[in-house]
């Protein structure tokens, strides 16, 4: 391994060292091709194979059955934002976003354009409802919300509760996909942008369950209907070859780690040294994100003194801990620690944190504040 810092940002965001060499090694002449995974079609056996092996893969680690599509989309999550409403509206008129951070809000904006969304839950109390508060209409085309709100670092423990009846429930996990083992069967679609924990940034997997697949409009465009993304194996044109291959590396880094099982209890014991250091440290560091939706993903908090949020930005630059800043719209703090940092990252980053929380201690921060 090399001296490399590490790189806590939100996304796109670190990728394991070993996923980084083989594609470096591979850019010149992939599997003896003479070119890279680049530089041949996408219809050819080779590229196929990829595509192939990381839907399989997709569907071991998360126990996906055949009653569930796997949808390799172009497009960031924004672009789910539209593709979401664009086909699960069907021949409803209304849908229920549960209003939990910046980026289910984000997104109910965005369906407001097609149908009367219901909102619930208001994104300001950085906790999470419970399943009694999570209340739709039995009308509605579907019940969507984020798993983890990469921003507030508020993260679902476990699926919400919320009993839908045959109202489908849509999952936002961007940031936290492939991060724990998750029952897929609750959901009817479940997508997540690939840049955080499992590649790359262009790329988005959705995974819908089948009697979902047609409810597009003959107006969707071609390329945001998820049924013709499902009838031409995710080749619908030229897809982000790319991102699927880097995917595909990554979902084999995982498996080779232990699956999703194993990213769960490696993300608890990140999380878990962070939360820890923060609660120890209470005069110098304040988190507002309630105990129980505490993010594996993302831990955000702030300086009490925020005159010193620059100067401890600077300084974990120095020492290696990269990416830090909060979101711009929020400032403070946010360390990211998706698949690919390693426990030793997150030990880096308590360690540089109590001994900042040492030479500004609350006093000190006081009298600078004065
Ligand atoms: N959802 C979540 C949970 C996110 O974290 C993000 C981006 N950070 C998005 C959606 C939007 O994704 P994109 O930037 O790819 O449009």
């Amino acid at each position: 391994m090399s001296n490399r810092p590490y790189n806590f940002g939100a996304g796109p965001a670190m990728l394991p060292e070993p996923v980084l060499h083989q594609i470096q090694t591979e850019m010149l002449d992939w599997r003896g091709m003479g070119r890279s995974i680049l530089e041949i079609g996408h219809r050819s056996a080779e590229f196929k194979a990829v595509l192939e092996e990381l839907e399989e893969r997709l569907r071991w680690l998360m126990g996906i059955g055949p009653s569930y599509a796997v949808l390799f989309c172009q497009g960031g999550g924004r672009l789910q934002f539209s593709m979401v409403p664009l086909n699960l509206l069907g021949a409803g008129v209304s849908a229920t976003y549960v209003i939990t951070g910046t980026w289910s809000r984000s997104a109910a904006t965005e369906a407001s354009r097609y149908a009367r969304i219901n909102t619930v839950w208001n994104g300001s109390s950085a906790s999470l409802p419970t399943a009694e508060q999570i209340d739709f209409a039995r009308d509605d085309s579907y019940l969507y919300y984020c798993d983890n709100e990469t921003v507030q670092g508020i993260e679902f423990p476990e699926f919400p509760g919320v009993k839908t009846g045959p109202v489908p429930i849509v999952c936002d996990m961007s940031s936290n996909f492939m991060s724990r083992p998750v029952n897929v069967e609750r959901y009817g679609l479940v997508w997540a942008a690939a840049q955080k924990n499992f590649g790359t940034a262009g790329l988005t997997v959705a995974i819908l369950r089948r009697d979902l697949l047609d409810l597009a409009g003959p107006e969707t465009p071609l390329l945001l209907n998820y049924s013709v993304y499902a009838k031409t194996q995710s080749l619908p044109g030229t897809p982000a070859v790319f991102q699927i291959y880097v995917a595909n590396l990554m979902a084999r880094w995982i498996d080779s780690h232990g699956g999703l099982s194993e990213m769960d209890e490696l993300a608890r014991e990140r999380s878990g040294i962070l939360y820890r250091t923060l609660d120890e440290t209470r005069d110098v560091y304040v988190t507002k994100v309630a105990p129980a939706a505490r993010s594996r993903m993302n831990v955000v908090f702030r300086l009490r003194n925020e005159a010193l949020t620059d100067l401890f930005v600077r300084e974990a630059e120095e020492n290696g801990l990269l990416g830090i800043a909060g979101h711009r719209s929020v400032g403070g703090i946010r360390v990211s620690l998706y698949n690919a940092m390693p426990v030793e990252g997150a030990q880096a980053m308590a360690d540089f944190m109590k001994d900042f929380a040492r030479r500004y201690p609350a006093k000190k921060a006081a009298a600078a504040r004065a």
